[in-house]
């Protein structure tokens, strides 16, 4: 087999990650799904719940303050991560809670009310399309979808026209589209939105890990991912919000840890973010997240950026040259995904002969099925990428996408 080695690569990278030691061999090409992760973030888990377990927020006792302070430090890793302030990061279980949470508590404030309108887009996961439709069906938003250009980008002048008469107060869009790879230009969104006094928020489950995210500079109001995308735990995420937005809202779920005061006639909430995070909190799954932005900011965005061009390049390429293969556009910009149909091999027969090589990708609809109904199609293969992937594992790729077609042909 032909193996590549690019000339910046950091050889230790796939060492970092012991699921590759456990099954030698595996080619992952399934990221976009959920990542990897490194020995860094399983330590600093088992760490706490071996030596340090006490619960957060409550305890007087040593060992509970202690809890407490490291929870908070993670706060503001995560803040400093994507440029906000600590109280303006909310915990949640994942970007699926951190935008139900936004649809729910948006829709009972006075920010949203009957009649005003909310602006998707066509490159949606469904965890950004059905909050608000349930919000629509149940409160009386219009919901307004933003298409996608023939290239496969978002239609930025279908956006403006859809926000033309001033009744949409909240756009919210993918950065990174998790079914194509399709990179959204968020600061135009946002000088769009602002322009017509929208809010913006934005899923950035595909995009943290990729790139630095700067959400003073995106200049957006809300901004969601998960830990576990982002080679952290699953169960855990992060909803951060403008603080001065996030003080306009009502409590998301009532119970222990949102409120100041409480009597039988008159609860008091807790300023935020506590006020959105009711009962004990996952601990472990924050201060795992925190061990994987202290993993990522090691390895530094121009390593991450450079590493990754160079292996999507590749990618690429192999991809193109293979016959019968089409891949879904991105538009301007793709980042770190590869949808792709085999003339000839459904998806999910694909996928399971990859897997037979060793090749692990995704086969399906990947959650985004207005989107691939777009392209006539109801599912399939994406191969996704991360930081221990090599220009090989296309190779590999490729090499069992050929296989098949022999299968097949
Ligand atoms: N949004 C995007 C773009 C995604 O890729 C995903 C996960 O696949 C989600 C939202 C939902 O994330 P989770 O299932 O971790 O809540």
């Amino acid at each position: 087999m032909n193996v590549i080695r690019l000339a910046n690569d950091r050889p230790s990278v796939k060492d970092d990650f012991p699921v590759f030691a456990a099954n030698e061999g595996l080619v992952y090409l399934d990221s976009g799904a959920t990542a990897q992760k490194p020995i860094s973030v399983l330590d600093r888990m088992d760490h706490f719940y071996r030596y340090a377990n006490a619960t957060v927020h409550r305890g007087v006792y040593r060992l509970s303050a202690d809890a407490t302070d490291a929870f908070e430090a993670a706060r503001k890793t995560v803040a400093d991560f994507i440029n906000a302030e600590a109280r303006e990061i909310i915990f949640v279980r994942g970007a699926t809670e951190g935008l139900n949470l936004l649809a729910d508590c948006l829709g009972r404030s006075d920010l949203l009310k009957a009649g005003d309108a909310v602006i998707v887009s066509e490159l949606e996961h469904h965890a950004n399309i059905v909050p608000w439709q349930l919000l629509r069906d149940g409160r009386g938003i219009e919901l307004r979808v933003c298409p996608i250009s023939e290239e496969g980008g978002l239609d930025m002048a279908a956006l403006e026209a859809l926000l033309a008469d001033g009744k949409v107060k909240l756009v919210s869009v993918t950065h990174i589209a998790n079914a194509t790879g399709t990179v959204v230009p968020v600061k135009e969104v946002s000088r769009l939105a602002r322009a017509k006094g929208a809010m913006v928020a934005i899923d950035g489950c595909q995009a943290v890990s990729h790139r630095p995210v700067d959400v003073r500079d995106l200049d957006v109001d809300f901004y969601v991912f998960s830990a576990h995308k982002l080679y952290g735990p699953t169960g855990t995420g992060v909803l951060f919000g403008r603080y001065e937005l996030l003080e306009k809202l009502p409590p998301y779920q009532g119970g222990g840890a949102m409120i100041t005061t409480v009597t039988f006639e008159k609860t008091e909430f807790a300023p935020p973010p506590q006020r959105f995070e009711a009962g004990t909190p996952d601990i472990v799954g924050v201060l795992g997240l925190a061990a994987a932005i202290d993993y990522v900011n090691g390895l530094g965005w121009d390593w991450i950026a450079a590493h990754e061009a160079a292996v999507m390049a590749h990618g690429e390429a192999v991809l193109r040259a293979i016959p019968g293969v089409t891949i879904l556009p991105a538009g301007p910009e793709r980042a770190s995904i590869f949808s792709i149909l085999v003339e000839g091999i459904h998806p999910h027969d694909l996928g399971t002969i990859l897997d037979n090589h060793d090749v692990a990708v995704r086969a399906g609809s990947h959650c985004a099925q207005p989107l691939l109904a777009k392209y006539n199609c109801y599912a399939t293969v994406r191969a996704s990428v991360g930081v221990y992937n090599e220009a090989a594992d296309f190779d590999r790729l490729a090499a069992g996408i050929k296989s098949a077609q022999k299968l097949f042909g």
